[in-house]
């Protein structure tokens, strides 16, 4: 039997459990498929040791609901991954949401169907539905990558990814472990692991930045303020570049005296985390202002390294601070102090296989017990191009696609009409506090969807060269950056093969709210709405 829905959104994340709520709000059925057998997405996969978000806990949570902004406690200002999963379970159980939630189920394909405008959207284990619209709330990081050596197989040990770590408690006591990676999964497992393990080998290929993350547990007092407030810093958060809250210090790093500088950056780096960048508005922009910021970090990372080779080594060089993602530690660089912490630069003595005990680089085998692939994700486009889905005339997205994503706003994509992609490619996404992002977007769906119903309207499409301005408004915006000095997974190169291109907007939230909301205001231009009878309406 097949289930007739208003919508169909694919994945329980934060997003996945946002478009339920809402869009039931508005009167919609709605159905979410999970892939996994429970709610939280990213947080439930990623289990790892020290796994915490980057973004402070207040600003890392949903804005709809000003009695649950009450209610929840915070009790870290950057929250651990289990209390990030209690509070997304809280959400889910406090708005009733698991009714509507089918569980273990992997959506295989979705197809178009043309003279019904609606999509039918097929599970691995047969279930289908028949819906209006297809939200696809699938993450950008949630199709894990992992590295491929000779010899793999033959390993006796334990191998994990990060990103799809066990639901058990892993234990390290007394053994010996290598770490792959060194981006902000890697940096943030190695401190956590090293005061467990008998001994950590961490083998970097690219060192990376990183900005303390000034951690705290969160007082009665900073708590009560920040309730007190909470519309406020909601509304400070969607009117700044980053969705963070912060706004960029509008002087140059450049004009700046080297002591003014100093004072900036050394504030910055005591308290601001991802902050960092936005201490001048010219870092992300100028490669010499850029270079002041990087300078710092580098002497930072010196003074808290002992070994001067290991030091050297760990020190970020070559592409610009912030041009790939930082990250914020808590005590990755100190670690490398303790006796049982090896680092392995594997750009210098490439790992060559794996053997049944370990793993051996060009200078050494380190014999290990377990290893951990921190070696990151398929990033924007991985889970969106795993399942077939089939738009008009029998193109699929990975068609569309081949030569990378394109989208009109990173939401739409001509020829697959009802279908919304939240936090894709193409919109602010990993450049920003995605939780900003998610409500942003979903809130757009809902305003239009409302819209169609008022007007009798039963399809949505992007239009195709609403599409191609877009990419290029996109490309513009990068260009104005440092973001394309430098490989990332920004750009398409984490994957060989994977086709080149500057993925996320860079133009910032507030100006990609503005255009949101623009889009509607205007009825939806870069859009085409038909009624059920066909006849184009008015756009
Ligand atoms: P990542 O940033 O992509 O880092 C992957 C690391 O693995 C890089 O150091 C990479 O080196 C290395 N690597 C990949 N393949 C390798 C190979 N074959 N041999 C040796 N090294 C290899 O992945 P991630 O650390 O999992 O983080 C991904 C993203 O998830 C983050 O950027 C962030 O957006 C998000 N995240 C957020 C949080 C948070 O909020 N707290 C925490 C963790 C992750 P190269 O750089 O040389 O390729």
């Amino acid at each position: 039997m097949i289930d007739s829905i208003d919508a169909l959104v694919v994945g329980a994340g934060f997003a996945g459990l946002r478009a339920l709520h809402t869009l039931r709000q508005s009167g919609k059925r709605v159905q979410v498929i999970e892939a996994s057998d429970d709610v939280g997405g990213v947080w439930l996969q990623n289990g790892y040791p020290g796994a915490r978000c980057d973004v402070e806990s207040y600003d890392y949570s949903y804005s709809f609901s000003p009695e649950l902004e009450q209610s929840w406690r915070w009790s870290e200002r950057y929250a651990t991954q289990p209390e990030i999963l209690r509070y997304i379970r809280h959400v889910a159980d406090r708005f009733d949401l698991r009714r509507d939630i089918a569980f273990n189920t992997r959506m295989i394909s979705a197809r178009f169907d043309e003279p019904t405008s609606r999509w039918l959207v097929t599970a691995h284990n047969d279930r289908q539905w028949s819906a209006r619209h297809l939200v696809l709330c699938v993450g950008q990081l949630s199709t894990t990558k992992s590295p491929n050596y000779p010899g793999q197989n033959d390993f006796g040990g334990r191998i994990i990814h990060s990103g799809e770590w066990p639901r058990e408690p892993v234990s390290f006591a007394g053994q010996r472990v290598g770490i792959i990676g060194t981006g902000s999964s890697g940096m943030q497992m190695t401190p956590v692991i090293a005061h467990e393990a008998q001994h950590v080998t961490v083998f970097q290929r690219t060192p990376n930045y990183s900005i303390p993350a000034a951690n705290a547990p969160v007082s009665e007092a900073e708590d009560q303020q920040v309730k007190a407030n909470y519309a406020e810093r909601r509304a400070r958060a969607r009117q700044s570049p980053t969705g963070l809250g912060f706004i960029p210090n509008r002087t140059s790093a450049l004009q700046a005296s080297a002591e003014e500088r100093e004072q900036v950056y050394e504030a910055a780096w005591n308290r601001l985390g991802f902050g960092f960048a936005l201490a001048y508005y010219d870092i992300l922009l100028n490669q010499a202002a850029n270079d002041t910021a990087a300078e710092f970090i580098r002497k930072k990372i010196r003074a808290r390294v002992n070994d001067p080779v290991v030091r050297e080594k760990l020190t970020p060089k070559g592409h610009p601070f912030a041009a790939r993602r930082p990250s914020v530690d808590s005590g990755y660089f100190e670690a490398f102090n303790r006796p049982n912490v090896e680092l392995a630069d594997v750009r210098e003595s490439p790992i060559l296989e794996f053997t049944p005990t370990g793993v051996r680089t060009a200078v050494k085998h380190h014999d290990l017990d377990v290893i951990i692939f921190a070696t990151g994700f398929d990033a924007f486009t991985g889970s969106l191009l795993k399942p077939d889905i089939i738009g008009r005339h029998g193109v699929t997205l990975r068609e569309k696609w081949a030569a990378g994503p394109i989208t009109q706003l990173g939401v739409s994509v001509n020829g697959f009409p009802n279908l919304l992609i939240v936090v894709g490619p193409g919109s602010p996404s990993l450049l920003s506090n995605v939780m900003v992002s998610i409500e942003e977007q979903i809130d757009w769906l809902a305003t239009l969807l409302n819209t169609m119903d008022d007007r009798g309207i039963i399809e949505y499409e992007a239009d195709a060269q609403a599409e191609i301005d877009w990419v290029r408004h996109v490309n513009e915006r990068a260009r104005e950056t440092l973001y394309l000095a430098t490989d990332s997974y920004y750009n398409g190169a984490e994957i060989a093969g994977k086709p080149r291109v500057f993925m996320p907007y860079s133009g910032g939230i507030r100006g990609y709210r503005r255009l949101l909301h623009q889009c509607a205001e205007s009825g939806y231009a870069g859009f085409t709405l038909r009624p059920a009878h066909a006849e184009v309406a008015a756009k």
